[in-house]
This record gives C-alpha cells, structure tokens and sequence, in this order.
C-alpha cells in the first residue's frame, strides 16, 4: 500500500486517498470508478532493473499492488500460471506466433483469483467480518476458495442459472450461497443492497477498485515469460486478445501493461483486443457506433460463455479506453464459433477451456479471417478459465463416445471399419 499515491475517479479524475474512500467516487455513485495510481519511482527502487520471475506467482509484483506490508498474501497460491506457445495453431492460422497464457490453472481454475486473493488482503486489513460479491460463477468460486484458505466468511450471489460446477465450488468452500432468481446484473443490484444494509466488505467487480490491480498481475506475469521464453532479440509481442463481459479483465490487463510502460518494463505496446459474445456485445456495439456508454442503455444479454454474460458491463468505462489506448478493437463471435473453439483449442494445444475462455481464441480466428490482424501479427491470448467449469457446454461441441461390451470382437469391429 506504501506505493499507492491516489485513487482517480474515472469520471470526473477527482483524486481520493485510500482511507477517505472505500469503493467508488462519492460524487458520481456506482460509475465513479476509481483507478488505483501509483509512485513508479518508489516501486522501480524496490524492483531493481529485472521484472520479478513469474514462478512464484501474482505476489512476486507485491510492490505493484495495493495490500498493507503486514498482511500475508493468502496461502492458496495464486498465478504463475504457464505460457506455452502454440505453434500448430500459429501455423495453421497463419500468424507469426502465438502464445497462451492458461489462466485455468489457478487454484479455482480462473483468472478471477487473482482478484479475490487482493479481495481477501483488503478484508483482512479492514476487518470485515464478512465479505461478499456477486458473480456469475468465477470471481465468487475465487472468492470462497482464498476465504476458505484464511477462514473468512462469505456470502455469495450468483445467478439461478450458473454453471453447476461453479456453484458446486462455492458449497464445498463453505460459502453461504444465494441463487438469485434472475440475471447477473440482478445478483450485481441485490448484493450492492446487502453489503450496505449489513456492512459486509464487497469485492465487486467494477466497483471495488482493487479488484483491476489483482488482475493486471496476468499481464506482469506474461512480459516476465514472454522475455524468457523468446529469443533476446524478437520482435515484440503485436497483440493480446482477452474476452470481455464486465469489462474488469480487459482494463486490469491494460492497467498492467501501463505499469510495465510506467517502470520502464514494456518493449512495445501491443494492441488490446476485446473479444465479446455475439448475444452479449455491450462493449462491441458501443465501440462500432461510438456510443457513450455512461449513457447507453443496459442490453438484455443471452450467451452459452456465462462468465461474459453481462447486460451492463460495470468496467465499460475504462475497458473503452484500454481499446481505444492501445488502438486494439472488440470483436464478436457466435455461441457457435465459441462452442467450436473449445475442442478446436484443446486439440491444437492441450489447453481445455470454459466457453468464455474459449471465445478469446474464436475471437483470433474471426481476427485473422477478417483480416484485424495479419502473418506478421505475434499474438496473447490470455485464456481466462478451464474447460471443467462447465462440462455441459464441452460436450456440445464434440461428438459422442462409443460404448462398446467388454469384448475384443467389438473393438476388431470398430477399427475394421475405420
Ligand atoms: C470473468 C471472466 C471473464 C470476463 O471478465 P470481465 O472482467 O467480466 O470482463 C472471462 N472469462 C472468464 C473465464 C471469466 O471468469
Ligand atoms: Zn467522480
């Protein structure tokens, strides 16, 4: 917390200190987001001139992050996800490289604990008893997990209709859960209400202000790879796609990558691009038709990638900018092409994602076929969540398995056929 100068609303760029404001800008209520600033120079003294390893995970950037000295990071360790390159897939979209970076490999299986774990810290430094968000699935199954790994207690608001694996999360770690009957903007509205009404500590995503920091740690995490695993000498990295539903992620990333530029740890900005469900394009159509979007109307949103479901995306503030800064764009794809990429991914490179996830990578092939990015495009892809959140949507795209009796003659059968 030493390095933290300010929090800015990001309308009207009013600067608060820390402990004057807990979650948004008093003047504008629930848009008044505020972005967390830093002294560069105090964590470029700390750092040194090498950007600390990414094995050890998010908390090797600790001087980069809002906590108090003396609270532990949780011991559920968070980040230091793998990057592998995925020169198959490269080759057969016809891109110079490509990069995964494979999120789903968090203790809870989401990017979304990068953000809990500051969540949890924040809790911790305030004494909240109780600490609760809504979600549709993932930052919550996060949440409850980092609580459950320090003995907090949460409360969790997740739409009726999530995922079974991610409610199933929330019950083994102990969370008291509440399915609300209705959408996630829903869930989002009632928790607001509660954490008022009771004083519980909200993580909620594109309201408390630190949640961004957690998750830029990806972007921290994929330059450190990055510059190990390539050549000295290669050019950089041209483009990161990541999905986008409240928008959280995306400006977490971009906050990252101005905090890299900001100690002097960045090669070159790469364009960001925000990839959307067709049925959930809030961000997209806004973009397209230069809309303002503290104006723009909620839409009703409907997509098999729940984790990217979002009527009103909270961040959609500053996930315009973090586009609009990086002359990146939002792109859309159809729960067709999303259920497509799931296996398509798995089978180019062994990572098996959640169908938001997945969607980064449908989001890169729709880029490379309407030309967005060419052969000489480098490309991220930060790949958000694995593919066993939810089941019911993988076997969709896959056919199905034979059953066969226990006899060799049925085998002899098959492959005589084949
Ligand atoms: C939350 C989530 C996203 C989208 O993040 P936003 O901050 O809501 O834009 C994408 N993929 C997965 C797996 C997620 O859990
Ligand atoms: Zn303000």
């Amino acid at each position: 917390m030493k390095n933290v100068t300010g929090l800015r609303c990001v309308i009207c760029q009013k600067v608060y200190q820390p402990d004057e404001v807990l979650y948004v800008c008093p003047d504008h209520g629930n848009e008044g987001i505020l972005e967390v600033e830093y002294d560069y120079e105090a964590i470029k003294s700390e750092i040194g001139d090498t950007l600390p390893d990414a094995s050890e995970g998010m908390f090797a950037y600790r001087p980069f992050l809002p906590v108090a000295d003396d609270i532990p990071a949780p011991p559920l360790v968070v980040g230091g996800t793998p990057l592998q390159e995925a020169p198959r897939l490269a080759q057969a979209a016809g891109v110079a490289e490509l990069w995964l970076k494979d999120d789903g490999r968090n203790p809870t299986a989401s990017l979304k604990d990068r953000a809990s774990a500051i969540a949890i810290m924040k809790a911790q430094e305030l004494g909240a008893e109780i600490v609760t968000t809504a979600s549709t699935g993932n930052a919550a199954a996060a949440l409850a997990g980092m609580a459950a790994s320090v003995g907090q207690k949460t409360v969790i608001f997740v739409p009726a209709s999530a995922p079974a694996a991610k409610i199933a999360q929330l019950l083994v770690y102990g969370a008291t859960v509440l399915l609300v009957e209705g959408t996630y903007g829903d869930a989002f509205d009632l928790c607001l209400q509660a954490s008022d009404k009771f004083g519980w500590y909200s993580r909620n995503t594109g309201y408390n202000p630190y949640m961004a920091e957690g998750k830029k740690t990806v972007t921290f995490e994929l330059y450190a790879q990055l510059s190990q695993q390539r050549a000295a000498d290669a050019p950089p990295v041209t483009h990161l796609f990541v999905s986008v539903g409240d928008g959280c992620i995306i400006s977490g990333v971009h906050k990252g990558l101005r905090d890299l530029a900001a100690t002097g740890f960045l090669p070159q900005v790469p364009q960001i691009v925000g990839v959307q469900a067709a049925g959930s394009a809030y961000l997209y159509d806004a973009w397209v038709n230069e809309e303002d979007v503290l104006t723009k109307p909620p839409i009703a949103a409907n997509t098999v990638a729940d984790s990217i479901s979002a009527g009103l995306p909270r961040d959609r503030i500053k996930a315009m900018t973090a586009v609009r800064q990086t002359n990146g764009a939002f792109i859309t794809v159809s729960d067709e092409q999303i259920l497509a990429a799931i296996p398509a991914l798995a089978q180019g490179s062994g990572v098996f994602a959640e169908p938001a996830s997945a969607a980064t990578y449908a989001g890169f092939l729709k880029a490379v076929q309407t030309g967005l990015i060419g052969p000489d495009a480098r490309v991220a892809l930060i790949l958000t969540g694995s593919g066993l959140k939810d089941v019911t949507s993988a076997m969709k795209s896959v056919g199905q398995a034979v059953t066969i009796p226990p006899e060799i003659t049925a085998v002899e059968r098959i492959f005589n056929h084949l």
